[in-house]
C-alpha cells in the first residue's frame, strides 16, 4: 500500500499484479472511481520521467512532458550537484552535536531555567504561552514518563565575515519534528550518479553516506523498547495536508524493518478516540501507544480548534514516551537560544566543562534581547541604524517568519515602545560564501543561481530520568547524520518545505 498526492488529494493506492485495487482518498477508506482512472493517466505520464541525471538529459527528459500538467508525485527538489563544504567546518559540527544534545536535554529538565528564560516571551507571544501553561500543568500533575527521547537537528551557516576560513555559526536548533532525515537519506546516490554521468568519478566517491532515517528510527527503537510493551505502536502525529508524507514513509519503514508498528495520526483522531487509562497508558483508536512522535504541532495554524490543544495536553500528561516533550519543544525555542548566549549561561549547564562551553559558544553568532529595558534599548537602537546587519525573529517554526532589511526596520519601529517587541529576538546576519549550483524543483525554471548553503546535523538521544545521574551518563546520545540544504541567494529566510530552500549534498573540500 502507498500513498501518494495526486492532484491536491491524498490517495492510498494498493496495488496487484502492478495494478490499482483500491483508491482511497484523504485517508478514509472511499472507493472513487474517478480517483483510479485520473491516477492511472498519469501514472502513465509519469512512467515515462526518471530522475533527472544531468542537465542535458534533464531537458531531454522533461521536453515531451510538461511538468504543469503533470500533477503527481514528483522529485523531492534538490540541486543538480553537491555543493562544495570547508571538512574541517562540517566535522566541527558533527563533534559539536553531542554536547547540543546535552545541553537540550538538560534546558528540558530545568522547569527554573525556562520559566526565567521565557518570562518576558510569554507576556505577549499566545502561542508559547499556551505550551508553556501545559508544560506548568505537566509539572503540577506529575511527569508519567521518565524516559526522554530527543531528535533534534542543530542548523548552521558558514560566515565568512572573517576573511580566510568561514566560522561555523549556528542558525538554530530544531527539537521538534525536525525534518528531512528521510529524504536526505536518498540523496547521496542521486549526486553520485549525477557526478559519474558528468564524468566526474573521483568526486562522486567523496559524496558521504548518510543514513538519518535510520538514525532517528533507531533512537524511537530504543525509547519503543524500554517502554516495554510490544503490542504497543509509535503514533506518528502528523498535519492535514500531507506535504512531508515520504519524508516521515522513511522513518516509518526503518520502524516496521525492526518490527515496530507505526499509525499516523491527526490531533483530531487524538481528540475523537484518544484516551488514558488510570495508569495514563495512552490509547488511540483502541491502541496502547509507547511513543509519539510529533511531526505536527509547532505552529499557531496546526491547532485548528480547542480540542486539538486538549489532545496535545492528553498526549503530554500520558506514559506514552513524546518526542519531543513539552519542556523539549520549550528549550528549542530562538528566545531560549538567546538567552544561552548571555555570560555565565553556558556555564552553569556545563560547571566543569569550559571547553565544551567553549566548543558550543564558538558555535553563537551575535544574538540580542529585545526585552524592556536599557539592554533591549540598545539592540532597537542598534537594528534600526544598520537592520542589513541582522535579522529579526518571532517564536515561529517552519521557514518565512524572520524579517529583514526594510521589514525589519518598520516593525522595530512599530514595537519599540511596546512590550510586543518581547515577542522577537534580534540576531547577526550570517554572511555564507555564494556558490553557483542549477536548483532542480518542478515549478523553477532551469538557470545557475548564486546559491546559499545551511548545513544541519541530526542528533539524537534516549535517557530515562528515573536513573541515578551515574546511570545515566550512559544515555544514548549519538549523532545520526547530516543534512545540506541550499537556496538562491536572492532569498533572505529558507526552508525546503517553505519553497525556498532544496536538497543537497556536502562535497568536503
Ligand atoms: P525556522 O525555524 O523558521 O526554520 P530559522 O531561524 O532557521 O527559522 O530561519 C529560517 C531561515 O532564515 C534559515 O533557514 C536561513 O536561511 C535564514 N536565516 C535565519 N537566521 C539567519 C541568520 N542569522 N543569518 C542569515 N540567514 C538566516
Ligand atoms: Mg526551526
Ligand atoms: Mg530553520
Amino acid at each position: 500500500t502507498s500513498e501518494v498526492l495526486c492532484q491536491g488529494e491524498k490517495l492510498l493506492v494498493r496495488w496487484k499484479d502492478n495494478n490499482i485495487v483500491t483508491v482511497a482518498t484523504n485517508m478514509e477508506e472511499k472507493y472513487t472511481e474517478t480517483s483510479v482512472k485520473r491516477w492511472n493517466r498519469h501514472r502513465r505520464a509519469f512512467d515515462n520521467v526518471q530522475q533527472p541525471k544531468c542537465i542535458s538529459r534533464y531537458n531531454e527528459h522533461m521536453g515531451g512532458v510538461d511538468l504543469h500538467d503533470l500533477q503527481v508525485v514528483t522529485y523531492a527538489p534538490i540541486t543538480l550537484f553537491p555543493s562544495p563544504v570547508p571538512k574541517s567546518a562540517f566535522y566541527q559540527a558533527l563533534a559539536v552535536q553531542v554536547h547540543y544534545n546535552t545541553l537540550v536535554d538538560k534546558i528540558s529538565q530545568d522547569a527554573d531555567f525556562l520559566q526565567a528564560a521565557l518570562a518576558s516571551t510569554i507576556t505577549v507571544d499566545n502561542f508559547t504561552a499556551r505550551l508553556f501553561k501545559i508544560h506548568q500543568q505537566v509539572l503540577e500533575e506529575g511527569k508519567a514518563q521518565s524516559i526522554v527521547l530527543g531528535l533534534n537537528r542543530s542548523d548552521y551557516m558558514l560566515d565568512q565575515k572573517n576573511e580566510g576560513c568561514p566560522t561555523l555559526k549556528q542558525i538554530e536548533i530544531n527539537t521538534f519534528a525536525a525534518g528531512l532525515a528521510g529524504l536526505t537519506s536518498h540523496t547521496p546516490h542521486v549526486h553520485r550518479h549525477i557526478l559519474k554521468v558528468a564524468g566526474c568519478v573521483e568526486e562522486s566517491q567523496r559524496i558521504l553516506d548518510n543514513n538519518s532515517a535510520a538514525g532517528l528510527a533507531e533512537a524511537i527503537a530504543k525509547a519503543w523498547e524500554l517502554y516495554g510493551s510490544k503490542r504497543a505502536i509509535v503514533m506518528f502525529l502528523v498535519e492535514e495536508n500531507q506535504i512531508n508524507i515520504f519524508d516521515q514513509r522513511c522513518i516509518e519503514n526503518e520502524l516496521w524493518k525492526r518490527n515496530i508498528s507505526t499509525k499516523r495520526k491527526r490531533f483530531r483522531d487524538v481528540s475523537k478516540t484518544g484516551s488514558l487509562d488510570p495508569d495514563r497508558k495512552l490509547f488511540v483508536d483502541g491502541q496502547e501507544v509507547a511513543v509519539v512522535y510529533f511531526r505536527n504541532g509547532y505552529m499557531p495554524q496546526n491547532y485548528q480548534s480547542e480540542q486539538d490543544w486538549q489532545a496535545r495536553l492528553l498526549m503530554e500528561r500520558s506514559l506514552a514516551v513524546k518526542c519531543p516533550d513539552i519542556g523539549t519543544h520549550l528549550a528549542g525555542t530562538k528566545k531560549v537560544q538567546q538567552v544561552l548566549s548571555q555570560p555565565g549561561v553556558l556555564e552553569k549547564f556545563f560547571p566543569e566543562q569550559p571547553q565544551v562551553v567553549e566548543q558550543i559558544r564558538s558555535t553563537f553568532a551575535g544574538l540580542y534581547t529585545l526585552d524592556m529595558g536599557p539592554e533591549g534599548d540598545k539592540t532597537i537602537e542598534m537594528a534600526l541604524r544598520t537592520p542589513g546587519l541582522f535579522v529579526l525573529k518571532p517564536q515561529r517554526e517552519g521557514g518565512g517568519n524572520n524579517l529583514y532589511g526594510a521589514e525589519l526596520q518598520q516593525v522595530l519601529q512599530e514595537v519599540k515602545g511596546s512590550e510586543e517587541r518581547m515577542a522577537y529576538i534580534l540576531m547577526d546576519k550570517i554572511h555564507p560564501t555564494p556558490v553557483q549550483n542549477i536548483l532542480l524543483r518542478r515549478d523553477a525554471p532551469l538557470k545557475i543561481s548564486t546559491c546559499l548553503c545551511e548545513l544541519g546535523v541530526f542528533g539524537t538521544y534516549v535517557s530515562d530520568l528515573s536513573l541515578t545521574k551515574r546511570e545515566r551518563n550512559g544515555a544514548e546520545q549519538v549523532r545520526a547524520g547530516h543534512l545540506l540544504r541550499t537556496k538562491s541567494s536572492e532569498h533572505a529566510d529558507g526552508g525546503v518545505a517553505a519553497g525556498v530552500a532544496v536538497l543537497d549534498n556536502p562535497l568536503l573540500l
